[in-house]
């Protein structure tokens, strides 16, 4: 009957055959897999709101899902079957570039990169950048409050997002889509939406905000003998560069190693290998020159004050690219070596140094052997603490410890006054741990929350809270 329904909702297409349904139900690192009665995509807001209100008198749990990229098993449906995976795949026009404004209007599911090309079009920028960006779509990105590489300036995705329009579990359409810089006339209801992971209502339409396109861009590799010169390094780089800073990646030796061995076209721009490094973009608002200048000059400078050890400069846009094409495949050279324990945290820019030496030797002797993978965005404190199992052990036996290890780094992140989720959420994969963690006033004014808006339970249950 609700499948009946559903199907007599304007445009949009119920997907019910097992091959068409298959994509949906299955998360992109291929962790989890679920049932569902149907995947549903509509093409407007108001099919949106039809398929919601159906739901919602039927009792049947919505699983909204945009790309379908997030880490942690928020799009995919519990093994129950009776779920209607939601998938806003095909809501995606650009609504109104205002170049004036600053803002673009789009729907929640245009794919990152469409919306960054979209701006681009308009001579603005969109700074919101990803390795998932070609399949990630914006809905998922403010639901998640997406980090990735340029948060250093200009913030996640919720500093992005000025207003939303969004599909409430009851079926209403609260249209918040304002491009306003200020607005204090109560509550901050967007800012429930965002991150929410799909558990509090469906992410229709978004405006965000756009920059002026910088004139020119430098990128270079820094080498370190140790983590902590690198909390020097942004310092040092914070003050000759101001704004112009707009990444400060980090990555260790073992990650370098990954990369080339799983790549053979990859190799190290070094002569020989460091401990750590550290990948800084300058985007400059002068031209080539001037961005050219200010990086030489801060290359000598971390030089003289023995913060660096060695530099690359890239010359040219290839090798700009080259030198990030190193970070980006990190993740994907670590999958290629095995199934790895991944852990998405943060801490205060000044622990960082602390905070990797200390949970290095506490999982080294726990459990000898184990392999470190960290990378991430030490501009803003977040690191991506991924741990490989030893060489010499099998992959079925070092998952036995996965519990043992979450808890190691988890603790760790608690002592440091970090987060065990810097920005992939919650989902189902850290449900349990959160609550761990976060204290009980925290999560029960989450749970009002939740019970508030959605009384039914049928936004993404199972989910965050
Ligand atoms: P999905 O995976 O489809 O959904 C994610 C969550 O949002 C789910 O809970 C879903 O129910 C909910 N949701 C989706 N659309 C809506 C909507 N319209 N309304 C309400 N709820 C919705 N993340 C980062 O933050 N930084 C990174 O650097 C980064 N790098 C990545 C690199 C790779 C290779 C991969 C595979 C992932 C990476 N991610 C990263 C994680 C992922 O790309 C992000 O979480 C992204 O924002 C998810 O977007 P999506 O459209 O794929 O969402
Ligand atoms: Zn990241």
């Amino acid at each position: 009957m609700l499948l009946q329904r559903l199907r007599n909702i304007g445009a949009s297409q119920v997907l019910t055959a097992p091959a068409d349904t298959a994509p949906y139900l299955t998360d992109w690192r291929g962790r989890f897999t679920g049932r569902a009665q149907a995947v549903v995509l509509p093409a407007t807001t108001g099919e949106v709101a039809a398929i919601v209100s159906a739901c919602a008198e039927h009792r049947a749990p919505i699983v909204p899902q945009g790309g379908n990229t997030g880490l942690v098993g928020g799009a995919t449906p519990d093994a129950s079957g009776d779920a209607i995976v939601l998938s806003l795949k095909r809501l995606n026009r650009v609504r109104e570039v205002d170049a004036i404004n600053g803002t673009i209007t789009v729907e929640a599911g245009c794919v990152l990169y469409d919306v960054q090309q979209a701006a681009h079009g308009a001579g603005r920028l969109f700074p919101l950048s990803l390795a998932a960006e070609g399949s990630a779509t914006i809905g998922g990105n403010l639901s998640t409050n997406a980090g990735g590489t340029q948060v250093l300036r200009y913030g996640n995705a919720r500093e992005l997002a000025l207003g939303l329009e969004v599909v409430l579990p009851s079926g209403e359409i609260w249209c918040g889509l304002r491009g306003l810089r200020k607005d204090n006339t109560g509550y901050d209801l967007r800012d429930l939406f965002i991150g929410a992971e799909g558990t509090l209502g469906v992410i229709t339409a978004a405006c965000l905000k756009t920059f002026p396109l910088p004139r020119a861009q430098v990128t270079a590799l820094f080498a370190l003998d140790a983590v902590a010169p690198a909390l020097g390094l942004l310092a040092l780089a914070q003050s000759a560069a101001g704004p112009t800073l707009t990444a400060f990646e980090f990555f260790s030796a073992t990650c370098l190693q990954l990369v080339t061995r799983h790549f053979l076209d990859q190799r190290s721009p070094f002569e020989r290998a460091h401990a750590q490094y550290v990948l800084l973009q300058l985007s400059d608002h002068e031209d080539e020159q001037h961005a050219a200048g200010l990086l030489q000059a801060l290359a000598e400078q971390a030089l003289d004050k023995r913060l660096i050890a060695d530099a690359v400069i890239a010359q040219s846009a290839a090798q700009s690219h080259a030198l990030w094409k190193l970070r980006e495949l990190i993740s994907e050279a670590q999958s290629r070596e095995g199934k790895n324990i991944k852990h998405d945290i943060s801490v205060p820019i000044s622990s960082i140094a602390r905070f990797i030496d200390e949970t290095d030797a506490l999982l080294s002797q726990l459990f000898p052997g184990v392999r470190m993978v960290t990378f991430g965005h030490l501009g803003d404190g977040n690191l991506h603490y991924n741990v490989s199992a030893p060489l010499d052990v099998a992959e079925e036996r070092f998952f036995a410890h996965q519990p043992a290890i979450y808890e190691c780094v988890h603790d760790q992140v608690t002592r440091f006054s970090g987060s065990i989720s810097a920005e992939h959420g919650i989902g189902q994969l850290k449900r349990d741990e959160n609550a761990r963690y976060k204290s009980v006033v925290e999560m029960n004014l989450m749970r009002a929350i939740k019970r508030t808006l959605d009384p039914l339970n049928i936004m993404n249950p199972g989910k965050v809270v």
